[in-house]
């Protein structure tokens, strides 16, 4: 296991400018790839892929390379693979995978290299505070703060619970390393949807690489269509069908949206495994803690108290009310939503029944 402090910057943090000068100097291309001198760097980039999709946010540091050439080289290379897989769930998995292994380098790391990183290669507005506020070492422009801290649930974030300083919010280090692991998901994302828009011709080496991680994924993941019946989205509120569409599409949903959607779905009575099936498609999904969550949810754990589902005023709160509730009639709960629409279906059923019945 290499010891991190004696990997070089460049190993550590791949999407650094001068690691992507540094691979460009040494005049890899694709084709090289199939020559075996460069395996190492092959066989690093498919580890990348398999830790993202077998440990997630669990990535552990010692699975990297002591070669920095081997380091430095899969990570572009491992995106340029995940593109060609095609897969959007795996592409927001392998980014967040990369965004934690590069946090716990970054926790590792020096304050100088940490806000260096921050200010020049992602233009955060940070500083360090020579005064001290409390135990907070650096400062951010209110509106990088904002921007970056919106999709955060903890009450902690909030900025009515921050020390605000001449514009500036007081955050600790570890507040700081927490902004940057989203850019960092950010930037890869980026590159795969690059990588993703112009698919370069792969040697043959690398495309039986992308055949064995395909066939590694789990294939009921892309069933879009698990639910059925009575529990099926026609009926739902427009801010549930739009929470479910972007959990489907394994995109970043906060706490308070997942938590909204689960107790609506148990609400309507769909199956806590349909439940499970459905948040298997969030990038950092762990199913022992997705079923405990759920169960907990559902009344049948801790407090064995059902939750309900949030109000409609709770949800505009949130910000997550679909164009203000015009759509819903003056409804107070989704889930009155949701038995009103189940209502007009069942009638439409039974008209529809007894039209076909008089014509036969
Ligand atoms: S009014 Fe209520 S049910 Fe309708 S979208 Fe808004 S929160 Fe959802």
């Amino acid at each position: 296991m290499p010891s991190t402090s004696r990997l070089s910057i460049l190993a550590k943090y791949p999407f650094l400018p001068e690691a992507r000068r540094y691979i460009s100097e040494y005049g890899l291309t694709l084709e090289s790839f199939s020559d075996p001198a460069y395996s190492k760097i092959v066989e690093r980039a498919k580890q990348r892929i398999v830790d993202a999709i077998r440990l997630g946010e669990g990535v552990d540091p010692s699975n990297m390379s002591e070669d920095e050439v081997v380091e430095l080289a899969s990570f572009p290379l491992a995106i340029i693979l995940i593109a060609a897989i095609k897969d959007r769930f795996l592409a927001r998995r392998f980014a967040l995978t990369e965004a934690s292994l590069a946090t716990k380098l970054l926790l590792d790391d020096d304050s100088k290299t940490i806000l260096r990183i921050a200010r020049e290669v992602f233009g955060m507005d940070v500083k360090a505070e020579e005064a001290q506020a409390m135990a907070h070492e650096y400062s951010m422009g209110l509106r990088d703060y904002l921007k970056g801290s919106m999709t955060f649930n903890a009450p902690s974030w909030k900025l009515v619970n921050r020390i605000v300083i001449r514009g500036r919010v007081m955050i600790t280090i570890n507040e700081l390393i927490r902004l940057m692991k989203d850019k960092v998901m950010e930037y890869v994302l980026e590159n795969i949807e690059k990588a993703m828009s112009r698919p370069p011709k792969l040697p043959q080496n690398l495309q039986k690489i992308i055949d064995e991680i395909k066939s590694t994924l789990p294939s009921k993941r892309y069933e879009e269509e698990i639910i059925s019946g009575e529990s099926s989205p026609e009926a739902w509120p427009p801010c549930m069908k739009l929470i479910y569409q972007n959990v489907m599409k394994g995109e970043n949903v906060s706490h308070f949206a997942n938590f909204a959607l689960a107790s609506f779905l148990i609400n309507i009575g769909m199956n806590l495994d349909d439940i499970l099936k459905i948040f298997a498609h969030r990038p950092d999904f762990d199913q022992r803690i997705a079923r405990y969550q759920i169960e907990h949810i559902a009344g049948l754990r801790g407090s064995r108290t059902k939750y309900t589902t949030p109000s409609c005023d709770t949800m505009k709160t949130n910000g997550l009310c679909v164009e203000d509730g015009k759509l819903c009639g003056g409804v107070k709960n989704p889930l009155a939503y949701f038995r009103r629409s189940l209502r007009r279906l069942r009638k439409a059923d039974k008209d529809k029944a007894e039209v076909e019945g008089e014509r036969s």
